[in-house]
């Protein structure tokens, strides 16, 4: 019986403009996503013997695991690409868990990134008969997030995502920060959010150029000052509870942002202590932290 488990990284997005919605419904972005330490551990087992071909458990009790899942879904892609690339390649049944630490509809890519450590696990299991740039095609097709979670599995934490955000370079990381993850348990499902979004005038920030240059000049002051998510406007009016979080980063952080389409906040600090600072802040609001770090 072979196992694998990986780790499966939340995203935050340093940077995120919606630049308008094409006639398709599909909002156009551009983003800088981050990688941070905060992760679900995705296992996939190959059973001895006859087993169902896909089967999935989940931790965390809300979240579905049949086909609706994002994990589910990869496990088909992946044979899909893998009969494609090989005719000779035989499907296996496949037993996959997830052990669940990202918040749920959070804005942290949870699903995406649990689909993109399927994804590379299931490639590991067949002697990686897909290369990177299949693997990401792949993982395009399951969701715009997850080519990045793909990408930051394999090492390339930091990128740039334009078209829906699939369309991936990477770029230079930041040194290691201190994160704080403040989610506050009332989920913002992504296309509520966006429908939000397309209730006000597009807002694309100053572009995502000046957030490139503060990373390839590792300039982190000029990061800090770049740090924009469209979503805020559009959500904390409607998300109380998020903007409460919001309030309490900003005292201490040096710069708080929503994460994603929310609800879930995030705090960046060069300062340790005042992380810690927060994080006994947001207990004190009945809000359990997460403290970790930039990848
Ligand atoms: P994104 O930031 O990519 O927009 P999110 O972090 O806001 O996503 P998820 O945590 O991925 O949101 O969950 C959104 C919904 O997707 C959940 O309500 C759940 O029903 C469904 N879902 C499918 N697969 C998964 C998974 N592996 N983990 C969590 N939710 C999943």
């Amino acid at each position: 019986m072979k196992t694998i488990t990986l780790p499966a990284y939340a995203k935050i997005n340093l940077y995120l403009g919606v630049t308008g919605k094409l006639p398709n419904g599909y909002h156009t972005v551009e983003t800088v996503m981050q990688a941070i330490s905060l992760h679900d551990d995705v296992t996939v087992t190959c059973p001895d013997g006859d087993a169902d071909p896909i089967a999935l458990t989940c931790s965390a009790p809300h979240v579905p695991c049949d086909e609706s899942n994002l994990v589910w879904r990869a496990a088909q892609r992946f044979f899909d690409a893998a009969e494609q690339k090989n005719p000779d390649f035989r499907r296996f049944p496949v037993q996959m868990h997830i052990e669940k630490h990202i918040p749920v509809a959070g804005g942290l890519a949870g699903g995406s990134t649990d689909a993109a450590a399927a994804l590379i696990a299931l490639n590991r299991l067949s002697g990686d008969i897909l290369d990177r740039d299949t693997l990401l095609t792949s993982a395009a097709a399951l969701g715009a997030d997850v080519p990045f979670c793909v990408l930051a599995n394999l090492g390339h934490p930091t990128a740039l995502g334009l078209h829906y955000g699939e369309q991936m370079t990477a770029l230079p990381s930041l040194q290691p920060l201190t994160v704080v993850v403040a989610a506050n348990g009332e989920g913002c499902p992504t296309p509520w959010a966006y429908s939000r979004i397309d209730a006000l005038p597009y807002d694309a920030g100053d572009g995502y150029r000046p957030m490139v240059d503060a990373l390839t000049t590792a300039d982190t002051a000029a990061l800090f000052a770049q740090m924009y998510n469209a979503f805020e406007a559009a959500i904390y009016p409607e998300r109380p509870l998020a903007k409460a979080c919001h309030n309490i980063l900003s005292r201490y952080a040096d710069r708080a942002l929503l994460s994603g389409s929310g609800s879930a906040v995030i705090g960046l600090f060069t300062d340790q202590s005042q992380a810690d600072a927060a994080c006994a802040e947001l207990r004190n609001a009945d809000i359990v932290p997460y403290l970790g770090r930039t990848l």
